[in-house]
């Protein structure tokens, strides 16, 4: 018996074993056969739902939550001490976590997963109870090796009925397991959604690169000095029924999920085979700067696709510029050391400049071409954002850098730029990005 109400029950049986016999003793036959049979009926009964979680989640009259326990790495202990010690090592777990809930009960799921149903008077009760769980759980040593962890979602038990409550706690822990630094996480609705939107996003995505429906949009930079298209940048969207949507709307999530790997790598066959009509056509195009997101970054094979793809479609470097965004760096040192290689081999620019981590240290140790300062100093105002945007410009043009400026919407933001020596500007104030067509004959236009 795993908890204190098995204990109870077991005296219980005990002692309507005891007064099945003093009834037959005492009673006739007949009389006593009925009363020991409904009696019988009585205590399985009890006996049933005092073991059952669904039977006490009915009957628990307080406020109770549910929390879903699930032993990490369950697969690879199982692996690597068999699945007979891996059982009892879950069994033990088991133990220490029944003698723990006071005021619930405890059941198993695939053995290394854990359904505890407690009762509680405030939120803190049930963090106390999942901290003395967590601690009891990782002073379990397997050996000297590895040290037993475990991860906890928590459902606090609305109307809906056990099962939908379950599954959100489970749901909860999975978002635990997904995130290193969590222990436990409780459930939250809104949350949820969000996961189920991006899944959503994710999907579409996968599908529209499958079908061919990316298209690649060109935006002008233009250079007032020579009053010229001095090149483009490639931006991604995504052809959504008659619609086409904003790289903004989805690059967040593909990013996430790793998806902008293909993505990029799509993007730049794209531009190739453009650059190759254009050089085709002699139509002169300047540079075309694509964007490099980080998961990109960290490809292996990511030098040996893009040089394949120059070669394949006869593309010089000096026609392509890597836009490397530095907007959610973590491992700078790592960014720093990536966009260092690549620079030896393509044409780099630092897009955003000024918003990341890393913006700095980048300058002084790469051969970076050019910087590209984020629309957030064309837009600031205030004293401070124009001196911060004076000196960005400063130092770009101090250690010979091309400085483009993104995102220029007006003449005064044009006009400032200007009067500040910043010359090459991209935004709507000159052009918005355009399909290639549109593109081609801009160019053509300029050229003629
Ligand atoms: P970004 O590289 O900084 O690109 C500039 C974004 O600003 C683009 O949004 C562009 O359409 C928008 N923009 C241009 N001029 C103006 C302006 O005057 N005003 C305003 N308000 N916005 C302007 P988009 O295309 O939605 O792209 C958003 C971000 O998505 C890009 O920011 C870039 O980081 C990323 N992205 C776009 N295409 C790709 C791609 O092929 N691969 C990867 N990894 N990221 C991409
Ligand atoms: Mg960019
Ligand atoms: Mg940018």
């Amino acid at each position: 018996m795993k908890n204190r109400i098995g204990k109870v029950l077991l005296v219980m049986l005990a002692l309507y074993a005891l007064t099945c016999i003093i009834m037959l003793y005492l009673l006739e036959f007949r009389k006593a056969s009925l009363i020991l049979a409904i009696a019988t009926v009585i205590v399985g009964s009890i006996f049933v739902c005092a073991n059952d979680i669904k039977a006490r989640y009915f009957f628990m009259k307080r406020k109770k939550a549910i929390i879903y326990a699930d032993i990490n790495n369950s697969k690879l202990i199982r692996l690597y001490y068999g699945q007979r010690l891996a059982n009892s090592i879950f069994d033990l777990a088991l133990d220490k976590i029944d003698n723990l809930v006071t005021n619930g009960c405890v059941k198993t799921k695939y053995r290394s997963n854990y359904i505890i149903l407690t009762g509680y008077n405030s939120k803190s009760d049930i963090v106390n109870l999942i901290n003395k769980i967590n601690n009891e759980i990782q002073n379990i040593k397997c050996d000297e090796l590895f040290n037993l962890s475990i991860k906890f979602g928590v459902q606090m038990c609305d109307e809906e009925g056990y099962d939908q409550n379950e599954n959100k706690a489970e749901l909860a822990c999975n978002l635990a397991k997904s995130n290193i630094s969590n222990t436990y996480q409780f459930y939250n609705a809104s949350e949820f959604e969000s996961q189920l939107k991006e899944k959503m996003i994710l999907n579409e995505l996968i599908y529209a690169l499958k079908h061919k429906q990316f298209e690649v949009y060109y935006q002008p930079k233009f250079d007032y000095k020579i009053n010229d298209i001095v090149g483009s940048e490639a931006l991604v969207r995504l052809k959504k029924d008659s619609e086409l949507v904003p790289a903004k709307n989805f690059i967040d999530v593909a990013e996430k999920h790793g998806f902008t790997v293909f993505l990029d790598k799509y993007v730049l066959k794209e531009v190739c085979k453009k650059i190759q009509e254009l050089k085709k056509k002699k139509i002169e195009f300047g540079i075309i700067s694509v964007n490099v997101s980080r998961n990109t970054l960290c490809e292996e094979d990511m030098m040996d696709y893009y040089s394949k793809m120059l070669d394949d479609y006869g593309v010089k470097k000096s026609d392509i510029e890597l836009e490397i965004t530095e907007r959610d760096s973590n491992n700078t040192d790592d960014l720093s050391e990536r966009v260092h290689k690549l620079s030896r081999k393509f044409n780099v620019s630092i897009d955003d400049f000024g918003i990341g981590k890393s913006s700095l240290s980048m300058l002084s140790e790469n051969n970076i071409r050019t910087i590209k300062i984020d629309r957030k100093f064309i837009v600031d105002n205030s004293e401070n954002g124009k001196k911060i945007l004076n000196n960005i410009i400063k130092l770009a043009k101090e250690l010979e850098f091309e400085v483009v400026a993104e995102g220029v919407e007006t003449k005064e933001q044009y006009d400032y730029l200007k009067s500040k020596g910043c010359n090459i500007i991209q935004g709507y104030y000159y052009s918005k990005p355009l399909c290639y067509e549109d593109y081609e004959k801009l160019l053509l236009e300029k050229r003629s």
